[in-house]
């Protein structure tokens, strides 16, 4: 039998998205019927809860240092996947039903960009990432996600867009005082103004390819765990609704396909101003 849940991966309510611009949805809860099926299931058997998460972007943005932040709470430089295994299993309890992310790391072969198609195949999340002081690894992120949606029903697996490496653009002082513009100048490779034309150009890229934004820092923190969180409650949540809508219980094309279209199915009129 698995050990409990650790306390800190209870998820209770759906956690706010980075940018309400470039988010899969603006809802600031579960689908009422996630939420029902789940008091019902809690005890039950579920068939819902694993989902394969996937991470592809050029070599060095940022992918397993972003992994290892989140598993280990630390920024580890010299993190290694474990040997011999594919994905790491991060265990959660969404709406009080356990719920594990399969999250897919490269082994490098990112560098050769020779990624097996087992590696694509079957993703329910796919996490592009760039590195947010690099264009050039932004400009590849389309491609990446082209490769690994040949693997994929494009209806069935949530985008993310990724930018890594916030610290690199905006520093702190030990006293919380921003010095960004300080260290722009002094030390850092890229100036706000240019990470904020880079963070333009994602968030367009996002709403085109209909991906949800968020920017991170594996080295300070900043981000990470909130981000894995909206993994976690977005795939859980289609992943309900999905098995709903193949057991017939709900209408095709009422899944949460995460446009603002599909928004009117089940949020209040007015959005809440604080949502995001
Ligand atoms: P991957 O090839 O995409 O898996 O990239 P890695 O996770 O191995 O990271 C590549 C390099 O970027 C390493 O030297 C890391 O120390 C550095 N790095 C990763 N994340 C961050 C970050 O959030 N901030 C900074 N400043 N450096 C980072
Ligand atoms: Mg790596």
């Amino acid at each position: 039998m698995l050990p409990p849940v650790k306390k800190d991966r209870v998820i209770t309510h759906l956690p706010r998205c980075f940018s309400p611009h470039a988010a899969l949805h603006t809802k600031d809860g579960f689908h009422p019927q996630v939420k029902a099926v789940c008091q019902v299931q809690k005890a039950g058997t579920v068939n819902f809860n694993i989902a394969k998460v996937i991470v592809v972007g050029d070599v060095a943005v940022g992918k397993t240092c972003l992994i290892s932040r989140f598993r280990k709470g630390v920024f580890d430089k010299n993190y290694k996947a474990t040997i011999g295994v594919d994905f790491e299993m991060e265990r959660f309890e969404v709406l009080g039903v356990p719920f594990s992310l399969q999250l897919w790391d490269t082994a490098g072969q990112e560098r050769f960009k020779c990624i097996a198609s087992t590696y694509y195949r079957g993703a329910q999340a796919i996490i592009v990432v760039f590195d947010l002081s690099s264009v050039s690894s932004l400009a590849h992120a389309r491609q990446w996600l082209e490769d690994a949606m040949k693997e994929n029903d494009p209806s069935s697996v949530l985008l993310f867009l990724v930018g890594t490496k916030k610290d690199l653009s905006v520093e702190y002082l030990s006293d919380g005082l921003k010095i960004s513009s300080l260290l722009s100048v002094c030390f850092t490779p890229q100036s706000p103004d240019q990470l904020s034309q880079v963070e333009e150009e994602a968030i367009r890229l996002s709403e085109e390819i209909k991906a949800e934004y968020w920017a991170v820092s594996a080295k300070s923190g900043d981000g990470v765990r909130e981000f894995f969180f909206r993994v976690a409650s977005l795939t859980f949540e289609a992943n309900v609704l999905s098995e709903l809508e193949k057991s017939g219980a709900r209408h095709v094309g009422d899944i949460i396909r995460l446009t603002d279209s599909t928004e009117a199915n089940h949020t209040p009129s007015k959005r809440k101003s604080n949502c995001c």
